[in-house]
């Protein structure tokens, strides 16, 4: 069984998107992992379908239903489905690359992309909904959202990546942002490739981007460096 993502939402027909390029859609197509989606309007029991209502308390915009997306939900994983089922929110904890490991490890994940102001908070209690945020700003939907958490979860996927394009040294893999890359030429615009990198001593170029990727992260990120610090005296 390859990884399984199923994912709910009012504009099924945006996926696969960018998710059916490259090597993304190339392990969709070789079955690396597999990708269902649920229209939630085809759970609505009313003739116009209705997924959303007025917010209790008052205020603007409109909430989406919790009966409709549970239905939907209990459909798509019934009891004995042992994927995590998580809810696109800007309210969630925020991704990390230790999650989308984890995820990319599991047998798949059911994704419920929000629209509107919101979700009724009751399903999301109801059926253990895990939030997750992709950053702090604020997306018009959850499916943008949901294709970003996808696409970093499939590229960790066993043959999904090829060899030429491993991610042990990729930017938080070690707690660390990535090194700085150059290729050729030699010289752009007057700057010249740092002469480490060509001087053909391994020892060196390990040295040189190791200390590169310290810097920058001290540097950008300081939240990254003090945990990599602890982690790591
Ligand atoms: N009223 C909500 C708030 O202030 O937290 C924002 C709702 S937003 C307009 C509609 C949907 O977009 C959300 O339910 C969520 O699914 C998705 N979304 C927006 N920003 C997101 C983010 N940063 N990460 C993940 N999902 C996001």
């Amino acid at each position: 069984m390859s990884w399984r993502a199923s994912v709910i939402t009012l504009f099924p027909d945006v996926f696969p998107g960018p998710l059916g390029a490259s090597v993304i859609g190339r392990g969709l197509e070789t079955g690396a992992w597999s990708l269902d989606t649920h229209f939630l309007r085809d759970y609505a029991h009313d003739k116009h379908r209705t997924v959303d209502d007025t917010p209790a308390g008052g205020g603007a915009g409109m909430v989406l239903k919790p009966d409709i997306l549970a239905a939907a939900i209990d459909d798509v994983a019934p009891a004995d489905d042992p994927r995590p089922k998580l809810v696109m929110s800007p309210r969630g904890v925020p991704l990390t690359q230790k999650r989308v490991r984890e995820l990319a490890s599991g047998p798949g994940a059911v994704v419920v992309c929000g629209r509107f102001e919101g979700i009724d908070q009751r399903v999301i209690d109801a059926r253990g909904l895990e939030e997750v945020s992709i950053g702090d700003y604020v997306l018009a939907g959850g499916e943008v959202a949901a294709m970003v958490l996808l696409e970093a979860v499939v590229r960790l996927l066993p043959g999904v990546l090829g060899a030429q394009e491993s991610h042990e040294d990729e930017s938080f893999e070690a707690g660390l942002l990535e090194y700085p890359h150059y290729t050729r030429p030699q010289v752009f615009e007057d700057r010249e490739i740092p002469a480490v990198l060509t001087s053909g001593d391994h020892g060196k170029v390990e040295r040189w981007r190791r200390s590169q990727a310290e810097a920058l992260t001290a540097a950008r990120r300081p939240d990254l460096w003090a945990e990599f610090k602890r982690e790591k005296p």
